[in-house]
């Protein structure tokens, strides 16, 4: 009998194909593979070997393996084989995903050489004139050790001063230095509190197998201090270790702790690295280098062969959740990949998940609580403004600007927290109520003053600010609403002698920016800070001591049922920004709701009580994660082909165990012109709907439909409106 193998391609299909290896080429699992297909030549990931091929079919011979052993070792195969078939995801694509983009295009397992150069140690003296070619041997020696090319171009010196050094015989070019994969601690940790250390003791064993626990600490009560303790106390010279976080751009401060007491051994894997620098790192990572890898979501795909430990910091945060293509849950994957490895998972977060509480109490998680702040840092009082009526200044009320005034009067710093980027979300005219909305999708145009730009938040469309109504041509025609731009605006102007430092998505797009705004709160000078949700992320900035929710009731009537979860968590995050060092903090949260229970429960801030109450209306609904739930999505250039294609794919939902909503149409209908409609699927047993939702992919791909139809599965999906 010939050699068979069933390869998979980084194409969206839901088929494999099968090929003959030839006489004398080994190949296993998880290899990488150059197939002939079609008239050309492709790049194959092998899923199986020795399979039977349909009967009376002529393989052809697969051309030759790109390297002798497997791009993806057995338990990274394992890992994205099981999320391909949770996540109805087509088997090739997901398992590319675990590739750096160069393996991917075929490029070979293997870093570019570089060249390296030293110093020759030649006795010499040059001419006055070459004072480059000086400066350059004297980078050199201070570096005092070989650099390649890269670095010296980096560094400010050219190709022409380096030939003219190597043809004087003063630097040679040499192998390059050995790098040291396990610095020594590089500085001590500090000693655990009391009441880290009762928490520390309720972490996960290490011994073998596998366990999960939640680590509950409120903010500013060191999870991050404990996660490098673990590490510290478990990890063998051997090993390694998975820190995931959810944007490592924002959080520059966590890198850096474990960058001083790990050295080398860190790892950095996040989307704004190049390809070169991925396959470096992917590298070192299935070599089995005893890496500490701290990355975003992706990065629970890498080819670790030596995994001990996972981490998982903010496990509650949406960025976990990819939001297209390959939905997958960084944190659930994170999870399920310990389980294949038996090694203990850290689920940290002050303001954990609905599902990942619910696991403590049906015994799948432990418990670690940390209810304190370190130090003499205490928890934020948090008050309820209630705004109904009251005259604003760019949203903010009179209490709350004078409680801003009095913060930067005793040298303190200001927070204010608005939920919307761009200056105001509408444009209206106070005339004929003419409204701007975006002429490609059903939602309306946000203002953004710094360019005179009324902007889409939903698609690309962008249009200048019209300065009369296209309507009627009132002049009356206004921005409505509150946006970042606006109160920043509001605040300077009210308080000129501090500087207003604005922290959202149009703020922070330059490289670097965020780094330098860190840093200018982190001088600790008196300053009001104002801000999306970005500034909710696991910041530390000690002088804060003062927090303004300028509108809380955003997520107050949503109609998607986790908005209540996740306004609770962001008022938390929030929130835990003031008061994390010595003086005490001070919430003030606007709102026109200040007789609502989840605002109340918030005040009494303690989040496990507001979690519980929580999950027993999850309970009574039947709701996620007491039922698992699919949306399955269809979007087309007309609403009736989306309600048409779903209406089939209904019917192939017939099971009893399955309860299905709709096909109706998506809260935002009209998304750049295409027009989107779902249907929700939840079930009493995972089996049941995975089950379920692979018979209705099968049928989906058999539907005839028009050439611009998408539709596409999300599994335990973030969004449900
Ligand atoms: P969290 O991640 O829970 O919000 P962090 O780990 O960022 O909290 O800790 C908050 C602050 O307290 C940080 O500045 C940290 O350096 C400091 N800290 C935490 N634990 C200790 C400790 N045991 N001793 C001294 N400082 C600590
Ligand atoms: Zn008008
Ligand atoms: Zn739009």
């Amino acid at each position: 009998m010939t050699a068979t193998a069933r390869i998979a391609l980084n194409r969206p299909l839901r088929r494999l194909f099968d090929y003959q290896i030839p006489d004398g080429c080994r190949i296993k699992p998880g290899q990488r593979v150059q197939i002939p297909f079609g008239r050309q030549f492709a790049t194959g990931l092998v899923v199986d070997t020795n399979v039977t091929p349909p009967a009376n079919i002529q393989l052809k011979p697969l051309k030759r393996a790109l390297e002798p052993w497997p791009a993806l070792p057995a338990e990274t195969l394992k890992l994205l084989t099981w999320a391909a078939n949770y996540y109805q995801h087509p088997l090739g694509e997901s398992l590319f995903m675990a590739l750096p983009p160069a393996l991917r295009r075929g490029q070979p397992a293997a870093l570019p050489k570089e060249t390296f150069w030293r110093l020759s140690g030649r006795e010499h003296s040059l001419p006055k004139q070459a004072h480059r070619q000086q400066a350059l041997l004297d980078w050199l020696a201070s570096e005092g050790k070989p650099q390649a090319t890269r670095d010296v171009l980096a560094a400010g010196f050219s190709r022409s001063q380096l030939k003219g050094l190597a043809g004087k015989e003063l630097v040679t070019e040499c192998e390059p230095p050995e790098r040291t994969d396990s610095d020594p601690l590089t500085s001590p940790l500090p000693p655990l509190t009391e009441a880290q250390q009762l928490a520390f003791a309720k972490l996960p064993p290490v011994d073998g197998k596998f366990h999960c626990t939640l680590l509950y600490g409120v903010t500013g009560s060191g999870k991050t201090e404990l996660y490098l303790h673990y590490l510290q106390n478990n990890l063998t010279a051997d090993d390694q270790a998975l820190v995931l976080v959810p944007e490592i751009n924002l959080t520059p401060q966590t890198v850096a702790r474990f960058r001083r007491y790990f050295g080398d051994r860190i790892e950095v894997w996040h989307s704004a690295l190049n390809d070169g620098q991925r396959l470096a790192t992917w590298l070192r990572i299935r070599e089995g280098k005893p890496v500490i890898v701290i990355g975003t979501r992706s990065a629970v795909l890498l080819p670790f062969i030596k995994l001990q430990t996972l981490i998982v910091d903010e496990e509650h945060d949406s960025s976990y959740k990819q939001g297209e293509g390959f939905r997958y849950s960084g944190r659930d994957l994170a999870v399920f990949r310990g389980h294949l490895n038996q090694c203990p998972v850290i689920l940290g977060s002050a303001t954990p998940s609905l599902e990942s509480y619910a696991n403590t109490q049906n015994g799948k998680y432990g418990l670690a609580r940390l209810e304190q702040r370190v130090g003499s840092a205490t928890a934020p009082e948090v008050r309820l403004l209630d705004i109904r009526s009251r005259p604003l200044e760019g949203g903010v009320s009179q209490p709350a600007l004078s409680a801003i005034r009095r913060c930067l009067d005793s040298g303190q710093q200001a927070l204010v927290f608005v939920n919307r980027r761009g200056y105001a979300p509408v444009m209206m005219c106070f005339d004929c109520g003419h409204l701007m909305e975006c002429p490609d999708c059903d939602s309306r145009l946000t203002y953004h003053q710094r360019d005179r730009a009324l902007r889409c938040h939903h698609c690309d469309y962008q249009q200048a600010a019209p300065t009369v109504c296209p309507s009627c041509q009132s002049e009356a025609f206004k921005p409505i609403g509150q946006g970042t731009e606006r109160t920043e605006d509001t605040l300077t102007s009210l308080f000129p002698d501090v500087p207003v430092i604005r922290v959202d998505r149009d703020s922070t797009q330059r490289k670097g920016s965020i780094q330098s705004i860190l840093e200018r709160v982190n001088s600790g000078d008196p300053c009001i800070l104002v801000g999306t949700q970005m500034l909710a992320k696991g910041h530390d900035f000690p002088k804060v001591t003062l927090v303004v929710v300028v509108n809380a009731d955003g997520g107050l009537f949503s109609v998607d049922f986790r908005a209540p979860e996740q306004l609770i968590q962001t008022l938390l995050q929030v929130s835990g920004r003031a008061g994390r060092s010595r003086d005490p903090g001070t919430v003030l949260v606007q709102t026109c709701h200040s007789d609502h229970p989840l605002l109340n429960s918030l005040q009494q801030g303690r989040y496990l009580d507001i979690a519980q109450q929580l999950l027993t209306e999850r309970e009574a609904a039947q709701l996620p994660p007491f039922r698992p739930m699919a949306i399955i999505r269809a979007e087309a250039p007309e609403m009736s082909e989306s309600l048409a294609f779903l209406d089939q794919i209904r019917n192939t939902l017939t099971q009893d165990a399955l309860e299905v909503w709709g096909p109706l149409p998506a809260l935002i209908a009209r998304k750049a012109k295409r027009h989107r409609a779902q249907l929700v699927v939840l079930c009493e047993q995972r089996r049941g709907i995975r089950e379920a939702l692979k018979a209705a992919c099968q049928q989906a791909e058999q539907l005839r439909t028009g050439r611009d139809f998408r539709w596409q599965i999300d599994v335990d999906p973030q969004e449900t409106a």
